[in-house]
């Protein structure tokens, strides 16, 4: 019989070893023929760990399993899909999972993550094998027409980087890989590498071929040590396999792939920034132009794009741009893995088409607030983003949709907070993040952010409050016209929502605050 226990940094972190380890001793009493696969996530994050019995109706889920747990599932018969309190039926037949449009993230807790034999036996590589059948100048029109646009947050079209790249002439290309997942409350691109590291490779490899760069370079932040391991034995497994390295099965086109860690900067994940970082240097912003799909790394022409943005690819080249475009709304295509975090019962990744609401995603999916009380406030698209209020909670997930409404979708990640959050504190923390991670290039940003948690302190004080408000929204203008990159220019995205739809939180007596 096979188990699946996952051993994915979610899982890990809630004693999935102990849970594997114990199996294994539990099968080995009772004289039974196990094999345990360490599988990814499936994303459910409130079950983890999740483990699956593979039988002959499909995967049974039960969870989330404790080593204490594990002698009652084998009295229970689990490993024929017995029922036991943990038990969730079918896998694939659980709401929260059934109701999703899982593209990107199909095989992600399916396979055996670095097995390439298992991700050719689930569809991988065939969009490698098509875009081999291609001209680059195609392989880049089937992603253009595909809609797909940069996941990482900023929603720029992929098929313009790349056609802008494959246009350029150079001795050398390159194709670097944004995995320095900062934003708070993301965690996709590490599920994705942890889970399936193979899509990520065959998209950065699709890429390659497209654009003409021979080498490829994946920036993966130091807090994710599971994923480096993953992607590294990845890496060699489908160099091994002749789908990565010197003349890619039979082609004569070559790619070759590295791993390069981080050291805990956020602002890494600008591009330029981590273009710096990857070349030796401290990690700074570097004004534009030039672009980095013309001077990028080593000043050559670069693709950079976002993890998810990459694993998108291989179904567009396997699938058709059209299978991928019928997904979504407005010239939001496809479909965006969601991040259901911060007060929820049912945390974890939601893959839908774009179109779907917060409301559908928060209710329907997270399962409402953990603590039962009214969501007050959806923090979404990271740090930066806005604070969605529950007037707003039926928006439909869309980057225009939502800018019209002075909000990101960024990379995706929603922070739920129920009413017991104090909207003041929570843009004085923006504004401290930001003068945290100030790369300090430029003075709006490096001084402004360090000015801006003052003046919020003095309007929580009570402090010349009226004063105090205009001085804010005056700062917050001089970030945002002034700022060289995304960092100081969008940190009075979430101060001023704060202050827009929370306008009595900044509005309390400061004796009324110390009572509280
Ligand atoms: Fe650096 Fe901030 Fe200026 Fe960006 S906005 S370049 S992070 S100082």
């Amino acid at each position: 019989t096979r188990i699946f226990v996952p051993d994915d940094a979610s899982a890990l972190s809630m004693g999935a070893d102990k849970v594997a380890s114990a199996i294994m001793a539990e099968a080995q009493k009772r004289n039974l023929d196990i094999e345990i696969i360490r599988n990814g996530s499936r994303g459910m994050l409130y079950l983890e760990p999740l483990v699956e019995v593979e039988t002959p109706q499909g995967r049974v889920a039960y969870g989330p399993v404790a080593a204490k747990d594990v002698a009652s599932l084998f009295d229970s018969g689990f490993l024929t899909g017995g029922k036991h309190g943990l038990g969730h039926g079918l896998t694939e037949e659980i709401d929260y999972f059934k109701k999703q449009e899982r593209l990107t993230f199909a095989r992600c807790g399916v396979i055996a993550p670095v097995s390439v034999e298992d991700y050719v036996a689930h569809g991988g590589y065939a969009g490698l094998k098509a875009a081999l059948q291609k001209m680059g100048a195609d392989i880049v029109k089937d992603v253009t027409d595909s809609g797909l646009r940069g996941r990482g947050g900023a929603g720029f079209p992929t098929g313009i980087k790349w056609k802008t790249v494959h246009d350029a002439k150079a001795d050398q290309k390159y194709v670097c890989c944004n995995a320095d997942e900062g934003d708070s409350g993301t965690f996709a691109d590490r599920m994705l590498m942890e889970g399936d590291p193979l899509t990520l490779i065959e998209g950065m490899t699709i890429a390659g071929i497209a654009t003409g760069a021979t080498k490829g370079l994946i920036y993966i932040r130091s807090e994710y040590p599971h994923a480096i391991a993953k992607m590294k034995q990845a890496i060699a497994n489908s160099v091994a396999a002749r789908f990565l390295g010197d003349n890619i099965q039979g082609s004569g086109k070559s790619f070759t792939l590295a791993v390069r860690t981080g050291a805990g900067a956020y602002i890494c994940g600008e591009e330029t920034s981590m273009l710096e970082s990857l070349e030796g240097k401290r990690g700074m912003v570097r004004p534009k132009p030039p672009i980095p799909a013309l001077e990028g790394l080593f000043g050559k022409p670069t693709v950079i794009n976002n993890v998810l943005s990459f694993a998108a690819v291989p179904d567009i080249l396997a699938k058709g741009a059209e299978f991928y475009k019928n997904y979504g709304m407005g010239r939001s295509r496809g479909t965006l893995p969601f991040q259901l975090a911060g007060n929820l019962k049912r945390g974890g990744l939601v893959e839908k088409a774009f179109g779907i609401t917060l409301r559908q995603l928060v209710e329907d999916f997270g399962g409402g607030t953990y603590s039962g009380r009214p969501a007050r406030a959806i923090q979404v698209g990271g740090p930066l983003g806005s604070y969605v209020p529950a007037t707003q909670f039926d928006l439909p997930m869309d980057y225009e949709t939502f800018a019209a409404n002075g909000a990101m979708v960024g990379h995706g990640g929603l922070v739920v907070f129920d009413d017991t959050v104090d909207m003041a504190r929570q843009a004085r923390f923006a504004m401290e993040f930001c003068a945290i991670e100030s790369c300090g290039k430029c003075t709006p940003c490096r001084i402004g952010a360090v000015r801006g948690v003052e003046v919020i302190d003095r309007i929580i004080a009570g402090i010349e409050r009226d004063k105090n408000l205009i001085v804010l929204d005056d700062l917050c203008q001089t970030m945002t016209d002034g700022s060289l990159c995304a960092m100081g220019g969008l940190t009075p995205m979430p101060v001023q929502s704060a202050v827009k739809h929370f306008p009595e939180d900044f509005d309390r007596p400061p004796v009324a605050k110390a009572a509280e």
